[in-house]
C-alpha cells in the first residue's frame, strides 16, 4: 500500500520505518531542511535504538524514500499519517497550527483530483490532539474542497527508547473512523502489526483521541503519586523501595510505571496533562486530579536540587557537580522537559558549576546550554574536579559503576541518585565511605 507520513520526528520516522518494514511503499515528509538532507543522505536525525539499521534496510529496498514535497508524496498515497508537533500553548492548550497547516497542504494537492469512496484516501492523525479536533479536521477537509478525503485518527503509544518494539508489537491499535469502511482500510494497514492479544480497536474518533489522552494521564498520575509517597517516606523515615514491594505484589497495583525519581519530563507527558485539563475546561469540565498531578511533578522536579543544598548548607557557589544523565529516560537523545535540565537551572542559578555526561543527549544539551556547561567524554570523566555525584537518568551504563574509581575522583563522596539506581548497594557505599541519598530512602 502506499504511504505518506508527514513529520519525520520521533513518531513520523518510526511509524514511516516500521510501515515500510512489512512491505508498504512509504514516503516521509519534512519541512525542515536539514533533517531532510539528513535523512535523504542516509542520516538519522534521532537516537533510537535499532532505527538506523531498519531505516538503512527499507531505503535499499526502495521501500523508504525522504522528500520536502509534500504534494507529490500525498497524490499517490492511501494513508497520509499525519505526525507532526503538537506543543503547548501559553494557556496549557494544544497548538493545532502545524497539523492544520499539513491538512490544508494536503488539501491543496488532493483536492484536483478523482473523487472516490469513503475509505479511499484517509487522513490519518497520529499526532496527539484533543477530543474534538478529529470533528474540526473533518470539518477542515471539507471546507478545503475535500469531501471525499476522510479523516481517522490514530493515536500514536510508543515509548521512546523502545519505539521499534513498541510500534512492531504494540499492546493495541487504537483508530477512531466515522466510516466503516475507513476503518476496515485501516485494519487492513495494521493487520501485520495485530494479533489476537495486540488487537486493533476500532471506536469513534473522539474516543480514540481521549483514549491517547487517559493513557498519558493514568501513567503520569501514578508517577506524581509514587513521588508523593516517596517524599512522604524521606519524612517519616521509611524506604520506598520496600513499600513499592508491599504493595506492587498486588495485583490490582503492580510495578510499572510505580517507580519513584526526579519527575517525569518527555514530550508528552507534562503537555498532554495540561492539553487534556484545558481541552476538560473548555468543556466545563475540571480535573482536579490531573491539576494535582501537574502541580506535584514540578515540585518533583526540585526535590533533588532540594536534597543537594540542604546537605551543602546552601553553600553551592563555586562547587562543581556531575551529573550522570541529560535525557529525560534513557536510551533516547530526547531532552525536552528533562529533570535534568531543571536541576542544571537551579545549579547554574546558585553559582555551581555543572559537569554533565550522557551517553546521547549531550549534543543537544550543549545546543541549549553551550559552554555554560562542560560535557564529559564518559561517566568516570565527569567526576573529575566534582564534589559530588548527581544521577539523573537510569542509563544502563551507569548501573555498576567502579565505586572506588568514583570515590577517588570526588572531592565528597557523596551521591544524589534520583532514580535509586544503588539503593540496594546503599550499605556498601555507606562501609565504603559514601554518602548516600536517594529518593524516598527514609531521609531529606
Ligand atoms: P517531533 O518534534 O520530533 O517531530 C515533528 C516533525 O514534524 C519535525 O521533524 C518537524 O520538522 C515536522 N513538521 C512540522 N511541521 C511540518 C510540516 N508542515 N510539514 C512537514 N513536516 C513538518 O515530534 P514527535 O515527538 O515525533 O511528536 C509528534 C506527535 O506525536 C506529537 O503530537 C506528540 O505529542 C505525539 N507523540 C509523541 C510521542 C513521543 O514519544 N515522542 C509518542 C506518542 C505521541
Amino acid at each position: 500500500m502506499n504511504v505518506a507520513v508527514v513529520g519525520t520526528g520521533y513518531v513520523g520516522l518510526v511509524t514511516g520505518t516500521c510501515l515500510a518494514e512489512t512491505g508498504n511503499s512509504v514516503t516521509c515528509v519534512d519541512n525542515n531542511p536539514e533533517k531532510l538532507a539528513l535523512l535523504q543522505g542516509g542520516g538519522i536525525p534521532i537516537y533510537e535504538p535499532g532505527l538506523d539499521v531498519l531505516v538503512k534496510r527499507n531505503r535499499e529496498a526502495g521501500r523508504l524514500t525522504f522528500t520536502g514535497d509534500l504534494a507529490a508524496a500525498v497524490r499517490g498515497a492511501k494513508f497520509i499519517f499525519v505526525a507532526v508537533g503538537t506543543p503547548e500553548l501559553p494557556n496549557g492548550d494544544v497548538d493545532l497550527k502545524y497539523v492544520n497547516a499539513v491538512v490544508d497542504g494536503v488539501c491543496a494537492a488532493l483536492k484536483e483530483l478523482p473523487k472516490g469512496a469513503p475509505g479511499d484516501r484517509i487522513i490519518v492523525l497520529k499526532s496527539t490532539v484533543p477530543p474534538g479536533t478529529n470533528r474540526a479536521v473533518t470539518e477542515r477537509v471539507i471546507a478545503n474542497g475535500c469531501s471525499h478525503v476522510s479523516v481517522a485518527s490514530n493515536p500514536e503509544f510508543l515509548k521512546e527508547g523502545a519505539a521499534l518494539e513498541d510500534f512492531m508489537n504494540p499492546d493495541r491499535v487504537v483508530v477512531g473512523v466515522r466510516h466503516e469502511l475507513v476503518g476496515e482500510a485501516l485494519g487492513e494497514l495494521y493487520a501485520p502489526y495485530c494479533t489476537v492479544d495486540r488487537p486493533f480497536l476500532v471506536m469513534a474518533p473522539e474516543s480514540a483521541e481521549m483514549t491517547k489522552y487517559a493513557a498519558n494521564a493514568v501513567l503520569a498520575t501514578k508517577i506524581s503519586f509514587i513521588n508523593e509517597v516517596a517524599n512522604l517516606c524521606d519524612a517519616a523515615g521509611a524506604d520506598i523501595n520496600a513499600v513499592r514491594k508491599g504493595i506492587g505484589h498486588d495485583q490490582r497495583i503492580g510495578f510499572q510505571f510505580f517507580a519513584p525519581g526526579p519527575g517525569y519530563g518527555g514530550s508528552c507527558f507534562p503537555k498532554d496533562v495540561l492539553g487534556l485539563i484545558a481541552a476538560a475546561q473548555r468543556m466545563g469540565v475540571k480535573l482536579r486530579v490531573c491539576e494535582a498531578v501537574d502541580e506535584a511533578n514540578d515540585a518533583q522536579k526540585k526535590v533533588l536540587f532540594g536534597k543537594i543544598t540542604k546537605h551543602f548548607g546552601g553553600q553551592l557557589a563555586g562547587k562543581t557537580f556531575a551529573v550522570w544523565g541529560l535525557a529525560f529516560k534513557p536510551k533516547t537523545d530526547d531532552i525536552r522537559e528533562a529533570p535534568a535540565l531543571t536541576l542544571i537551572d537551579a545549579l547554574l542559578a546558585a553559582g555551581a558549576k555543572v559537569k554533565t555526561f550522557d551517553p546521547e543527549a549531550a549534543k543537544n544539551v550543549k545546543a541549549i546550554y553551550g559552554d555554560k556547561l562542560q560535557y564529559a567524554a564518559d561517566p568516570l570523566g565527569a567526576l573529575d574536579g566534582a564534589t559530588a555525584l548527581v544521577l539523573v537518568t537510569e542509563w544502563p551504563e551507569f548501573r555498576g559503576p567502579d565505586f572506588v574509581e568514583v570515590k577517588k575522583r570526588l572531592a565528597a563522596p557523596v551521591i544524589f541518585d534520583g532514580r535509586n539506581l544503588y539503593a540496594e548497594q546503599e550499605h556498601h557505599l555507606l562501609e565504603a565511605g559514601f554518602t548516600y541519598y536517594g529518593i524516598g530512602r527514609g531521609k531529606n
